[in-house]
């Protein structure tokens, strides 16, 4: 991507693509890794920051290629501290959102992928105001980066420790980008997570799903499910017009199959239109036999839809016909919904503003 002042942008970039765009330079081969940690390690957010190169080198740098990095226009912590939503803006105004959870296993973040979305869920708010456009790698990055910077200037060693990619947007319907990120996540010279510790969430764009399970990545899968029959699912979720319920049940177990790893469907609860006795039967049955686990979700009231939150009762009761009848099923801990955690609700809020 290239800046007002005609300078590359390197931040997403890989090593073997920062070995490229210095070429020109003609620096040592070592110099590469030493600026790619720099960005993505060290938080150096200029060339002027990369203390041990030379200093006619970093002038040259600095005047010929930029790291690209997002200005934090807005920052919500919860009363508790325990989860913070940034508002991260790019270099073009593009504005999205991505959320810290301290959880007690370590610190986990939930990434953007697109600048609002065009999938049209009934309940979400990400989409409320359709697609701007997809997110690049490096605007990816840029999220994850940018709080583990934070967290390590509180020092405590703290880091990213999990990244869920749930934020807004269909994280498959931008997938190069997307994939790019997930593979620059695991580099020693990035953060060198394990593919084990990221998930990714989708509405089910059932092509993509047979792509990632070939790419050979044990990243976890959790698909967007919500509702346990295909009429209900599509006046929930648009998207399953296309790419009915069925098909997205076979691409997850597909999933499954290939990677050895559990599947994750993610059923958010709302009163009286999918948490009912029949939905809980329907849903029974349709698990039986997968490798897979049922996270409830009691949802988030987005003002502008008018779902409700079933009561505590109607959730335990959901939860507790799913246990005994042997699912496996979580509910989704809250957090953060004092700080407008539904996804898209703090850039809605910008947007109109
Ligand atoms: N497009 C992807 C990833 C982004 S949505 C997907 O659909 O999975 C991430 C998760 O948040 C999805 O399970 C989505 O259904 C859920 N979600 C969206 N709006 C919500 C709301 N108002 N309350 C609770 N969960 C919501």
């Amino acid at each position: 991507m290239e800046t007002l002042l005609n300078r590359k942008d390197i931040f997403g970039l890989t090593l073997a693509e920062l070995q490229e765009a210095l070429t020109p330079f003609h620096v040592p081969r070592y110099r590469a890794k030493q600026i790619a940690e720099w960005m993505y390690k060290r938080g150096a957010v200029s060339f002027a920051d990369m203390t041990n190169l030379p200093k006619q080198l970093r002038e040259e740098l600095g005047a010929a290629l930029v790291i690209g990095r997002p200005k934090t226009k807005d920052r919500l912590d919860s009363v508790d501290g325990h989860t913070t939503k940034f508002l991260l803006e790019f270099a073009d105004g593009t504005a999205v959102e991505s959320v810290l959870m301290r959880q007690p296993y370590g610190n986990s973040i939930c990434v953007s992928t697109q600048a609002g979305c065009s999938m049209g869920c009934a309940f979400c708010a990400s989409t409320l105001h359709g697609m701007a456009r997809n997110l690049t790698t490096g605007e990816i990055l840029a999220q994850a980066i940018t709080i583990n910077d934070m967290l390590r200037a509180e020092g405590q060693g703290g880091k990213v420790d999990t990244v869920v990619i749930m934020g807004s947007g269909e994280p498959l319907m931008n997938y190069d980008h997307v994939l790019g990120f997930i593979r620059l996540l695991h580099e020693d010279y990035v953060l060198g997570m394990g593919y084990r510790n990221i998930t990714l969430s989708t509405s089910g764009i059932v092509p993509q799903m047979y792509q990632l399970a070939d790419e050979g990545l044990p990243i976890s899968l959790s698909v967007s499910l919500h509702a346990p029959h295909q009429e209900l699912r599509t006046e929930l979720m648009p998207i399953s017009r296309k790419y009915p319920m069925e098909e997205v049940i076979k691409a997850a177990r597909h999933y499954a199959d290939v990677t050895k790893r559990r599947v994750t469907y993610e059923y958010i609860l709302i009163d009286h239109v999918n948490d009912g006795e029949e939905q809980a039967r329907e849903l029974v049955s349709l698990m039986r036999g997968q490798l897979a686990s049922v996270n409830l979700i009691p949802i988030n009231p987005v003002a502008e839809r008018h779902l409700l939150r079933p009561s505590a009762a109607r959730i335990d009761w959901f939860e507790h016909y799913l246990t005994t009848h042997h699912v496996n099923v979580t509910v989704r801990r809250e957090m953060g919904t004092d700080i407008q955690a539904a996804c898209g609700q703090l850039r809605n809020q910008h947007l109109q503003d």
